[in-house]
């Protein structure tokens, strides 16, 4: 098969030298080199999470790092904040487990302001609250820093975040910002396989998550704690994921965080740059995502045709819009490991196909 490039918001481009290490030889989940692998992802995850906290590590989709953060860390009621298909997600997802909460639902090309948040934590009736960071559905990324200076000062509620498409890709301060559940799946701006998800746990999560009564057997945060404390995980983990994790972790931090973020930066000018000229961006303005543009078909294109086009002529895929969107918008993801002259080469094909 020939190598696709994927400019898709997730799973996104892997490096040959990383899947790779997915074929290294297997190790014993209960080894001493396991636990040394475990022991040596782990700070590294702290640095790109900007975080002391413990990262635990999911053998599953992101999906189920969302479902542990709900499940685990509502002691009374929840609030689901929504403006895209994964916010809306995660409220079914709280709902489907039986746990009390409420959708609070705006408009899909709006961004979750502070003052709305505010406004919904002042009724007291919640301790939780969770939020899409960056919404891939819509290309809105959410005022993350503002948003949770709110809740801070809400002091019982514990603000839970997806940061699947965000993290690695922009700047999550998580403890500075107090932080106590963010998540994110390997397979968006870490540039890894899917099938392995991250989160980042506070102590004071942890701590309530003893008092929850456990919902879930393989979600269970404080049994996953106790056993990441031993350098293990409770169940078999992923283990060819967890090689490439660390050799991921690696090329990140000698890339710089720093310079990854401006890296996002400066392909999603480029991508907005041209979204505007041609098209209009879907989102309001101010809140655009760093790491994904959702393009706002104003022309009426035929998308499903211009995708194939890509894919067919040029080996490359980006997306259609997502669910409702539909045809009425496409994303170009520009996370990961993509470089600037590769999104560069994108948008030329897509002059071709388009005709500009
Ligand atoms: C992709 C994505 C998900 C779902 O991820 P899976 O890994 O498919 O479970 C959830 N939230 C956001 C913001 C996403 O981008």
């Amino acid at each position: 098969m020939r190598f696709k490039r994927l400019f898709t918001p997730g799973p996104t481009q892997v490096r040959p030298e990383i899947l790779k290490e997915l074929a290294t030889p297997q190790i014993h989940h209960r080894s001493p080199e396991f636990s040394e692998l475990y022991a040596a992802i782990q700070p590294k995850l702290q640095q790109v999470l900007y975080t002391r906290n413990p990262v635990l590590l999911f053998t599953s989709s992101s999906t189920g790092a969302m479902e542990a953060g709900v499940t685990n860390l509502v002691a009374r009621r929840c609030l689901n904040l929504v403006n895209g298909a994964f916010s809306h997600r995660w409220h079914e997802i709280t709902k489907g487990n039986g746990i009390p909460c409420d959708e609070f639902a705006i408009p899909w090309d709006k961004a979750i302001k502070p003052s709305m948040v505010d406004e919904q934590l002042a009724t007291g009736k919640y301790d939780a609250v969770t939020l899409v960071f960056n919404e891939t559905s819509t290309g809105t990324m959410n005022p993350l820093e503002a948003i949770a200076e709110v809740v801070r000062q809400h002091r019982d509620v514990f603000l839970l975040v997806d940061a699947v498409s965000g993290m690695a890709g922009a700047k999550i301060d998580t403890d500075a910002w107090g932080i106590d559940y963010v998540l994110a799946g390997v397979q968006k701006a870490f540039a890894l396989p899917p099938g392995l998800a991250v989160a980042a746990v506070s102590e004071r999560a942890l701590e309530r998550a003893k008092t929850v009564p456990p919902r879930s057997y393989y979600f269970n945060l404080p049994d996953m704690y106790k056993f990441h404390q031993k350098n293990q995980t409770p169940a078999t983990p992923a283990i060819p994921h967890l090689f490439a994790l660390n050799a991921q972790l690696t090329d990140m931090l000698a890339e710089g965080m720093d310079k990854r973020f401006e890296r996002h930066a400066t392909m999603a000018g480029i991508v907005q740059a041209w979204a505007k000229k041609h098209f209009d961006i879907y989102p309001e303005e101010g809140y655009w995502s760093q790491t994904l543009t959702c393009v706002k078909n104003t022309q009426s294109i035929d998308a499903s045709a211009m995708v194939k086009t890509l894919a067919s002529g040029y080996n490359a895929r980006i997306e259609n819009g997502y669910g409702d969107l539909k045809g009425k918008t496409f994303r170009i993801a520009h996370m990961g490991d993509l470089q600037v002259d590769e999104i560069q080469g994108l948008l030329r094909a897509l002059d071709d196909i388009l005709g500009f």
